[in-house]
């Protein structure tokens, strides 16, 4: 069951108060399918880079299993991008985006991958991401995350999109302002609106909930004691997510709400180190330990009850 994602691949620099890199490997499709591929061995990736973007980035995404026939190298420069954490890691302020050969991308599907049950359209233009809806055959699963620039840009196409997608995954920030409402169960709801099944919030250091027609349900964040790179924990919560739901084949939603902590397990192993670093070395293993440690913190008992 091939798992496919559209979206950038980049050179990150980031400055955080333990250190900084530069031009390291980063994008939201590179972080997407990092931490997807920990999960599921059939990842596949669409995205360009440029004529300086290093073999060896390529190679580490590779040597994770993922796919790379949809990968294109054109001729000029890759996308970079460059932030600055806060002390307390919370907020960010983006210092430096350079489009490069990003700007002209047109997605273009493998024929090989166009097969895939479980896509994911990573924060790219939303014509872009309908036109890989158009090349794709038959998905079982949709999900798609965006951005406030495409939100306050493009919102009839946004909207369009919505209409095509099963699931929208974004920040708390963006529900709200995509909805206009600052509450955020209403926010959800208002998405569950405009066309999809579910709606899965992320909320950083507060976890993420999924809301659907019917229930709520709240992961919290892993209390990590060491925090070193936010960057990529919301594009590697999508990839545990998506990745645990293509490779059980299972929509019901109890496993779904086990796809919110195998997404929580992988944001929260990605933080732990610069940029994919951790999702380089990190074993099946130490996920499942993870999922279950998650398990623990949130288990409790009623009154009277055995634990
Ligand atoms: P996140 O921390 O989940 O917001 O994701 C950060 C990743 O998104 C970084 O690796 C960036 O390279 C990538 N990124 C930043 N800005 C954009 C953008 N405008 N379009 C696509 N990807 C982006």
């Amino acid at each position: 069951m091939g798992l496919l994602v559209v979206g950038s691949i980049a050179l990150d620099s980031v400055i955080t108060p333990f250190g900084e890199t530069a031009d390291t490997l980063g994008g939201a499709a590179v972080f997407f399918s990092m931490a997807g591929a920990v999960l599921h061995d059939k990842v596949q990736v669409v995205g360009v880079v440029g004529s300086d973007f290093p073999e060896a980035h390529l190679k580490t995404l590779a040597a994770r299993g993922v796919d790379l026939a949809g990968v294109e190298r054109q001729e000029g420069e890759s996308f970079r991008w460059k932030a600055r954490y806060s002390y307390d890691l919370a907020s960010r302020e983006t210092l430096e985006t350079r489009l490069g050969v990003f700007a002209e991308f047109r997605p273009r599907i493998p024929e090989k991958f166009r097969s895939a049950k479980h896509v994911f359209l990573a924060n790219i233009d939303p014509e872009l991401q309908l036109n890989v809806l158009d090349q794709v055959e038959n998905p079982a699963l949709v999900a798609c995350d965006t951005m406030n620039y495409w939100i306050q840009l493009k919102r009839d196409v946004l909207l369009q999109l919505l209409r095509n997608i099963d699931i929208l995954m974004v920040n708390d920030s963006e529900a709200r302002e995509l909805s206009g409402d600052w509450n955020i169960y209403r926010a959800a709801r208002w998405i569950l609106s405009r066309g999809p099944k579910m709606a899965v919030i992320k909320q950083g250091e507060h976890g993420a909930l999924l809301v659907n027609h019917e229930t709520v349900f709240k992961v919290p964040a892993y209390p990590l004691q060491e925090v070193f790179d936010p960057t990529g924990a919301g594009d590697a919560f999508a990839g545990g997510f998506m990745a645990h739901l293509a490779r059980s084949d299972d929509l019901s939603l109890p496993n779904v709400r086990r796809a919110m902590v195998y997404g929580s397990a992988m944001g929260s192993l990605a933080v732990e180190k610069f940029g994919v670093q951790r999702l380089e070395e990190c074993t099946l293993q130490e996920v499942n330990a993870r999922v279950k440690a998650f398990r623990d913190l949130v288990h409790f008992s009623l009154d009277g009850e055995e634990q």
